[in-house]
């Protein structure tokens, strides 16, 4: 059950002394070395440059052609994917893990998916499958980096679920809850026991190659969530489009009464929130309380969201009400208000509400730190930090040398799968590509300092 910590918290927490703010000016990167500085400056430049994010897998078949497979690749190892991408092989991705640890930072591994190919349907459950054995070995190997004694914590992964669950069955889902006074048959404890049993559900709104498809992932979704739960990593789920996230939910629900549960210890499974969208206050608000209701932990992924573009094409395109924030600074206000009540959950719940602040933006991290400090939450307790691997590092050094728990979220896999992944997700994070204006700055002027040789 959900019990008060506050008063543990403020005994055991960061409040005595001044809050000190954190400093975002890059002073931080006195830790990099200057190679390291000089590509992350060169890779933020390009990929600030539109054309080259639009027309980047066109660029890549191009430059594949022109110089053949082996220089491109070398190229874009030396480049996008040596800055955004851990390596390919269990020993690159431990070394890469080694130097963020160095760093004071952790890692959070997400297999990088893309999105359902057009032959999934085709074949089959195969495609799943094969995701599920990514996803398992995803577990080991993040339950396998190596630790840092000074960084001990918790083990957390991404898990993205239209990896194991095909979008159509997750569209269709939605379409079904989302209908006032139908969604009974569709409870997050009535899928838990078809989890737990194996035993074939059978959902009225669906046929029955459907509901065939709906078993065998949710078997799929238990097995990673068991398995990770025996090997000690908490999931990170990735929210993703209106059109399919109450389906994502549900899931995600349903996972939650297995193994959320007071005799789990603690939230094995997260749920991510999206604070660009206009009703994600009231579902956050919602969802921890029928957390706390049915005696489960609540672990939360707060972000603003990456899907924006999209899903205002879409409700332009069918006439629906635009789901998103009308602009950044009603999003940014949204994000506020959401870690605000988030952060006043976990001191109350203590470590049955987990909360990763999933933001580069400076003004949310302050944000944060000030409010964990005023409400006495220990840095080493149930709230961490964010940050994509090679995005905003002064924001990210400056939190771990302060000694909070800062994660990033690290793709490792094989170039050829990585760089259209990278792609998509630089084309959905256009503005904060373009907005990485001020670490660019911050570069440039750590650059200057060395190439001048100025000791500041
Ligand atoms: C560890 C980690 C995990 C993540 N997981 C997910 C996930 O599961 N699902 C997901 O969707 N995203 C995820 N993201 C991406 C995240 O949602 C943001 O896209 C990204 O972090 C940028 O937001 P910011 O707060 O870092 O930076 P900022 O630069 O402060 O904010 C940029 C964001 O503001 C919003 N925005 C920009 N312009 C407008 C506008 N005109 N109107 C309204 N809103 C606007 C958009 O959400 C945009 O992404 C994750 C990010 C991290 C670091």
């Amino acid at each position: 059950m959900l019990r008060t910590h506050r008063v543990l918290y403020s005994q055991a927490g960061p409040s005595s002394g001044d809050w000190q703010p954190l400093n975002f000016d890059g002073e931080a990167f006195h830790l990099k070395g200057t190679g390291e500085l000089a590509r992350a400056l060169l890779v933020l430049r390009l990929c600030a440059w539109p054309p080259l994010v639009t027309h980047g897998l066109a660029l890549q078949a191009w430059s594949q052609r022109l110089l053949g497979s082996r220089l491109s690749g070398a190229l874009l190892r030396a480049s996008v994917y040596g800055q955004f991408v851990a390596g390919e092989t269990q020993e690159e991705v431990e070394g890469c893990v080694r130097q963020l640890q160095a760093l004071g930072l952790r890692p959070l591994l997400a297999v990088p998916t893309e999105e359902e190919p057009d032959s999934a349907a085709q074949t089959g459950e195969a495609w799943y499958e094969g995701n599920l054995d990514a996803m398992l070995r995803c577990v080991d190997l993040s339950r396998g980096l190596p630790e840092s004694p000074d960084l001990a914590g918790k083990t957390l992964m991404q898990l993205k679920v239209t990896a194991l669950a095909s979008t159509r069955l997750c569209k269709d889902l939605t379409s079904w809850i989302t209908k006032p006074g139908v969604s009974s048959e569709l409870s997050p404890e009535r899928l838990a026991e078809a989890m737990d049993s194996g035993q074939n559900l059978q959902v009225s709104c669906l046929n029955t190659e459907q509901n065939q498809h709906l078993q065998a992932s949710l078997s799929r979704l238990n097995q990673v969530a068991q398995y990770a739960r025996d090997q000690q990593v908490r999931l990170l789920v990735d929210a993703e489009y209106t059109f399919i996230n109450p389906a994502l939910s549900l899931l995600v629900a349903a996972l939650a009464v297995r193994w959320n549960s007071p005799r789990e210890g603690g939230p094995w499974v997260w749920n991510t929130y999206q604070a660009y969208l206009k009703d994600t206050h009231e579902r956050l608000r919602r969802d921890a309380e029928a957390a706390h209701r049915a005696g489960l932990a609540f672990g939360v992924k707060l972000v603003r969201g990456a899907y924006l573009e999209k899903e205002r094409k879409v409700s332009q395109l069918q006439g629906t009400e635009d789901p998103t924030q009308p602009d950044y600074e009603a999003t940014s206000r949204s994000y506020s208000r959401c870690l605000e009540s988030m952060l006043s959950l976990v001191s109350h719940h203590g470590p049955m509400c987990h909360l990763m602040v999933a933001s580069h933006n400076e003004e949310s991290v302050r944000q944060a730190t000030k409010r964990m400090w005023e409400l006495g939450i220990p840095l080493d307790g149930p709230v961490c930090f964010g940050q994509l691997l090679g995005m905003c590092d002064h924001v990210s050094l400056a939190l771990g040398q302060a000694g909070y728990m800062v994660y990033k979220s690290i793709p490792y896999g094989c170039l050829k799968e990585v760089i259209p992944y990278l792609i998509r997700r630089a084309q959905e994070n256009r503005s904060v590509l373009q907005g990485a204006r001020r670490e660019q700055a911050l570069l440039s002027r750590e650059l200057w300092r060395r190439l001048l040789g100025r000791a500041e």
